[in-house]
């Protein structure tokens, strides 16, 4: 039985309907990501299911029971966001013990839970510190001991690692995964970021204005994109439209088809390539961006303009813009995808 449901949930600030009819469940000790862009939805429902923002129509439904109509504090849940909200004249330890005093908890068994969770999230010896004095990364885990400190049946993270640097936001999310794993806590997670949801999540769902487009395993979302806007947001797939598809795979199909960037290739001179590999397509090299590990290229194929991802070795020289080449295309990754209008073409 799945943990947590929502019903034909629906909220609007004004004119503006923020989501409608939104259903899905939760299994408990799940973690899911809200994954989308600025705007689409994610926080306004995440603070729905945290009691926040009451909702205008339908359920929302945790173990079994219907909270709805509870109010924040009834629900168990705990939340963390972005700017981290901690006391500014309370201690570490403070910050923490709050919410378990408002519960009136005894104050040996507050001692006890604080110090076992400063413990999970790594900040002993900072008991005693006030937020000023500590950076990014510790103020966000003195947000997150908070939200663990009280036991709740499910965590809320809204982009929560979204004001930090690259290194601490990397260490920081393992940390909160293994965290989450280790208690078996049901998580919610929000971010705008595809690489961190790739990474974090059991399941992803993909939102675009309000509605959840696609929910599924990082590995499905990725390579099985439900449609344009997916394919757009995940991976920059190339998006191939029917003329297109005829000219570069001689593939005959009324709908667009995507194709990720590491599934087009360079031909190599005296190499035997399988039966899924297509034939070769003259291209020129229009530009490039050097990506780390990965040169990201632009190259003119037929009619079309597509993204090329190569591995950057260091054998290899880059190959200098107008020069031509021969692609193939690994007619095994091609992804055919639904009609959809949000989104720009690489194919006109
Ligand atoms: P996201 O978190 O995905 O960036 P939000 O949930 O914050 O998106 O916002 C979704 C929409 O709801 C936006 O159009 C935003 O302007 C609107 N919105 C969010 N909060 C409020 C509010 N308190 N009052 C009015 N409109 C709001
Ligand atoms: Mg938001």
């Amino acid at each position: 039985m799945s943990y947590v449901t929502t019903k034909q949930l629906t909220k609007s600030f004004g004119d503006n309907t923020v989501f409608e009819n939104v259903d899905f469940t939760i299994d408990q000790g799940e973690f899911i990501t809200l994954l989308g862009p600025s705007g689409c939805g994610k926080s306004t429902l995440l603070r729905s299911l945290a009691g926040l923002n009451p909702v205008d129509q339908g359920e929302i439904w945790v173990n079994g029971e219907n909270i709805t109509h509870q109010s924040p504090q009834e629900r168990g849940i705990g939340m963390v966001f972005q700017s981290y909200a901690l006391f500014p004249n309370m201690t570490v330890e403070s910050n923490i013990a709050f919410g378990l005093k408002m519960k009136k908890v005894l104050s040996d068994e507050v001692t006890k839970l604080v110090s076992n969770v400063i413990e999970l999230v790594d900040l002993k010896g900072k008991e005693k510190q006030y937020p000023h004095q500590l950076s990014g990364g510790q103020r966000q885990r003195v947000a997150l001991a908070r939200a663990l400190v009280v036991k709740p049946r499910i965590l809320l993270l809204d982009e929560p690692l979204s004001a930090l640097d690259a290194k601490i936001r990397k260490h920081l999310r393992q940390q909160i995964r293994d965290i989450q794993k280790e208690m078996n806590l049901t998580t919610i997670f929000v971010t705008h970021d595809q690489e961190e949801a790739m990474i974090m999540s059991d399941r992803i769902f993909l939102m675009n204005q309000g509605e959840i487009v696609q929910a599924g395993s990082p590995e499905e979302i990725y390579t099985q994109p439900a449609n344009e806007f997916v394919a757009g947001f995940m991976g920059h797939y190339n998006l191939i439209d029917s003329s297109g598809a005829k000219a570069l795979l001689d593939l005959d199909t009324p709908n667009k088809v995507a194709i990720r960037p590491e599934s087009i290739y360079v031909k190599e001179e005296g190499r035997q390539y399988a039966q899924h590999i297509s034939s070769p397509r003259q291209g020129v090299i229009k530009s490039h961006q050097l990506l780390g590990n990965i040169i990201r290229y632009q190259v003119a194929v037929e009619e079309c303009e597509l993204t090329v991802d190569l591995l950057n070795r260091s054998s290899e020289r880059l190959i200098p813009e107008g020069s031509s080449l021969e692609l193939l295309f690994n007619l095994n990754e091609i992804q055919p995808v639904g009609a959809q209008n949000d989104t720009t073409f690489v194919c006109l």
